[in-house]
């Protein structure tokens, strides 16, 4: 099917025109309180903040260099800890999922351990409390990556804030976005201590690119302009067959390190007051959306546990197998419909990472069963009932 229109793989915050006039820059400030944190600190990318928070932890804890994340995750992660001077090592999701193996965590943690990443895929939750437990028997930090989870909570609490702890991204697509930004958060004062020592030095050739490109974003991010800025990139990838190019995980040349302006932190600070209704909409939609989804065969769909109220970028769906996904994805990613794939790889596949050590069997056949389908406030309820249809023939179609 050809449409005029894309819609977007995630539900990003749209930016109006209004945001984009010069206002105080109180990002952080607002991001803190909407977060329930003492305060927060502005960082020029989630990558950029994860190396901020390993740097001060490092500094804390000499001895310890190891810093254990998911087989599944951003390949931006694995940068971040290397730009830190420090060694990432992989343990293994549990069957089936993408949060740690409790089992496999415990094997891997040791006295060279220095933090461990729990991460919050998709704006769903994962438990906290065990690694915690797992990581403290370690004497290793515990890290939220909470990129793709802004405005997640578990109670009352905002996830980041459980961990010694957490980061979020403002990078394009991410819910509320900068263009390329992130926020840091930590409910320990010796830790946030530590954390704004690390400088962020001030530099305008990069500041004024990601101006120039959150002008870009602020222009294109609708259906029609996502059609030439992020849909025809999508499918001259696709038909190259570069799938990680397709979905944006392949490796930027470096790490940029540089503070946040004030023309972006003003924008932001405009834009955050539209957040939590613009996430409330969005779990309304979710809410709707799961049951039709979940009545399809052969799908899981990730959702909320006990006491976690995760946000709804998009549906992070399971299939049985990788030969049904890909079915799935034949028919789907090029559509313009929001159906994307998360990372494409585990982290042990990605030849621009090199190698890292651990054994991800689980993470590996995540990759190959997983796909995404986007809860964007454009994607109509026609679309995705038609996306829904696509699903049940391929789930049938199943040898
Ligand atoms: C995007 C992402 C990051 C990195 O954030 P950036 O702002 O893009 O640097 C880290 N972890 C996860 C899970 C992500 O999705």
């Amino acid at each position: 099917m050809q449409r005029r229109t894309e819609i977007p793989p995630t539900a990003g915050l749209p930016l109006r025109w209004r945001d984009l006039l010069p206002r105080p820059p109180r990002l952080a400030k607002r991001a803190a309180s909407f977060l329930g944190s003492d305060d927060a600190l502005l960082t020029c990318s989630g990558s950029a903040a994860l190396v901020i928070a390993l740097r001060a932890l490092h500094a804390m804890a000499p001895s310890r260099r190891e810093v254990v994340m998911p087989g599944y995750t951003c390949p931006l992660v694995g940068l971040a800890v290397r730009r830190a001077g420090l060694e990432p090592k992989l343990c293994d999701t549990e069957h089936g999922g993408f949060g740690f193996d409790p089992r496999q965590l415990e094997a891997t943690c040791n006295e060279r351990t220095l933090a461990v990443l729990p991460t919050h895929l998709a704006g769903r939750v994962v438990d906290v409390a065990t690694i915690s437990h797992i990581a403290g028997n370690a004497g290793a930090f515990v890290v939220e990556d909470a990129a793709q989870a802004l405005g997640a909570r578990v109670g009352d609490d905002s996830v980041g804030m459980q961990g010694d702890v957490g980061f979020f991204s403002l990078a394009a697509g991410k819910g509320l976005s900068i263009f390329e930004g992130g926020l840091l958060v930590s409910r320990r004062p010796d830790v946030r201590r530590a954390m704004g020592d690390v400088q962020q030095p001030w530099r305008l050739d990069w500041e004024l690119r990601r101006s120039a490109e959150l002008l870009g974003y602020a222009a294109l991010y609708h259906p029609h302009g996502l059609r030439r800025a992020y849909g025809d990139p999508l499918r001259r990838a696709l038909a190259r067959g570069e799938l990680v190019q397709a979905v944006g995980d392949d490796m930027p040349d470096g790490l940029p390190f540089h503070r946040v302006g004030r023309w972006r932190n003003g924008v932001g600070s405009a834009a955050i007051g539209r957040l939590p209704a613009f996430l409330a909409a969005g779990n309304h939609r979710a809410a709707r959306r799961l049951p039709r989804l979940r009545a399809i065969h052969g799908v899981h769909v990730f959702g909320d546990g006990p006491g976690q109220h995760g946000t709804w970028p998009y549906f992070l769906l399971r299939l049985c197998d990788r030969a049904t996904r890909d079915l799935a994805m034949d028919a789907l990613w090029t559509g313009g419909q929001g159906v994307s794939r998360l990372f494409i790889h585990a982290m042990a596949d990605y030849p621009a990472l090199g190698p890292i050590p651990g054994d991800v069997p689980n993470a590996r056949d995540f990759a190959a069963r997983s796909m995404t389908i986007s809860n964007s406030p454009w994607l109509d309820d026609v679309t995705f009932e038609s996306i829904c249809r696509v699903l049940e023939r391929v789930a049938r179609a199943r040898p």
